[in-house]
């Protein structure tokens, strides 16, 4: 705990203070609507799921005891860049003129330079133990396929990965480091499965979606006995994994003194977000005042403008139904330069918690957050994936608050990823390219009538 006073601004743990196991706020919340079967509107059980999922992640699932044990081999890998640093960002504050502390967790110090790797790896190795060969997944923008292609690498395992033809095209580097770490990768809607020869039949020019990529990933999976399916965001099990975010922060913040009054995270299907708020809803929960707040994209405002109900995870409605808000399964999203954010969906966790006010949830557009990035990096000196700057702006917006009402706020954000990779976007926005885009009511409302029947 080594500490220089006032001027301190990185906050590290030894790999000793790592957390061993993961939370899962599942305990400590009343049951959440169970998935249902997208034929029968029954509830789902274990069997439906074990062609895709091994079983270790299916009782995670739906498991409700509070601690889960992280084993020793997932731990192993994390312990390459875990813990993770928290910083306080002083030069920003400097910079803004404000009262409020702002403190930030940078999950980018892993190798592919975001949060998921915490999921990838877990979900690598229970596969491994159930004597699976290969997995498939799909990706938007490239970020949780490099995760996933990391994992698979450690743990020897095959994957073909499904990303979305407008990132493809958008992203080459992201694909060469799918390829670097052994993936192979292909645009989708791609001709390798019924689905995306489907789509491509209806659009020739599709230029793809993540309900795309994620049917044609199901598809190739339950299709071979040696294959399981994985997802990067959304699932229970995938929100748990990534709570070692907020168990350092806490441990973070107590070596700094603080205590948070404001935690934001950007959200596309929600799981840095749950990772890094899970363990401080538990704190309130059990009393403490703290705002949390989930940062989506104007394009695609999920919890801001979707519903809440029952909806496919997929454009080809192959997966179950989830209880969750969503802007409907067919959403073609504008094609905004964070497509990690660009899901119609937003995990059931995360949309039970703002259904019962415990969260909140901000819509903003884009150039305003490429303007809060800039202010970051020129200020913090990192640059910020496209989805990490949606928290950075609310961050901002938040301390420049506290200035106007002369406030000395506690503000904790989630810095999910570096946008390294993401340069393009960060020219276009320099070249004044960059639109922003409300999604338009109308379409919302088309896409919402296409929503089954089943469970609604
Ligand atoms: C994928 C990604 C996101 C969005 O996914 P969530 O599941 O909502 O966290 C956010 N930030 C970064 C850096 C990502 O790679």
């Amino acid at each position: 705990m080594a500490s220089n006073g006032d001027s301190q601004t990185k906050y590290l743990l030894s790999e000793a203070e790592m957390p061993t196991a993961w939370y899962n706020l599942q305990a400590d919340l009343p049951n959440p609507a169970p998935p249902l079967h997208p034929g029968t509107g029954q509830p789902i059980g274990p069997a439906d799921l074990a062609p895709l999922f091994p079983m270790a992640l299916i009782e995670q699932e739906v498991s409700t005891e509070r601690w889960i044990e992280i084993p020793e081999e997932v731990q192993a890998v994390y312990r390459l860049w875990r813990p993770t640093p928290l910083y306080r960002a002083r030069r920003l504050e400097k910079a803004l003129g404000t009262p409020a502390r702002i403190f930030y967790k940078y999950e980018g110090t892993s190798p592919a330079g975001s949060h998921k790797p915490n999921t990838a790896v877990a979900q690598a190795y229970y596969n491994k133990q159930e004597g699976i060969k290969r997995l498939t997944t799909e990706t938007g923008a490239g970020q949780w396929g490099s995760a996933l292609a990391m994992a698979c690498a450690f743990f020897g395992l095959e994957l073909k990965v499904y990303m979305v033809k407008v990132s493809y095209e958008q992203k080459p580097y992201r694909r060469a480091l799918m390829e670097a770490w052994g993936a192979t990768c292909v645009p989708s809607p791609s001709t390798d499965t019924e689905s995306g020869r489907r789509i491509l039949a209806a659009d020739p020019n599709s230029r793809g979606s993540l309900g795309i990529a994620i049917s044609e990933a199901v598809e190739d999976a339950a299709s071979r006995d040696d294959t399981h399916y994985s997802l990067g965001s959304v699932l229970n099990h995938v929100l748990l994994h990534q709570t070692v975010i907020g168990q350092e922060a806490q441990k973070q913040l107590a070596m700094a003194d603080a205590e948070p009054d404001i935690i934001i995270g950007c959200a596309g299907g929600g799981s840095n977000f749950a990772g890094l708020s899970f363990p401080f809803v538990r704190e309130k929960l059990l009393g403490k005042e703290i705002r949390i707040v989930a940062v989506e994209p104007a394009a695609c405002p999920t919890l801001t403008r979707g519903v809440y109900a029952y909806d496919f995870g997929d454009t080809g409605q192959m997966t179950p139904l989830l209880k969750m808000h969503t802007l409907g399964h067919s959403f073609m999203p504008a094609a905004i330069h964070a497509g990690g954010l660009r899901y119609h969906g937003m995990a059931p966790l995360v949309s039970l918690l703002y259904e019962q006010g415990l969260i909140e949830a901000v819509a903003l557009p884009q150039t305003k957050v490429f303007e809060a990035a800039v202010q970051f990096a020129r200020t913090e000196g990192l640059v910020p994936a496209p989805e990490s700057a949606h928290a950075v702006r609310a961050a901002i917006d938040e301390a420049l608050r506290c200035k106007e009402t002369g406030e000395a706020k506690t503000i904790l954000f989630g810095l999910s990823g570096h946008g390294n990779f993401d340069m393009a976007a960060y020219e276009a926005y320099f070249a004044g390219q960059l639109m922003d885009y409300a999604h338009p009511q109308e379409e919302i409302e088309a896409a919402l009538a296409g929503l089954p029947a089943v469970g609604n």
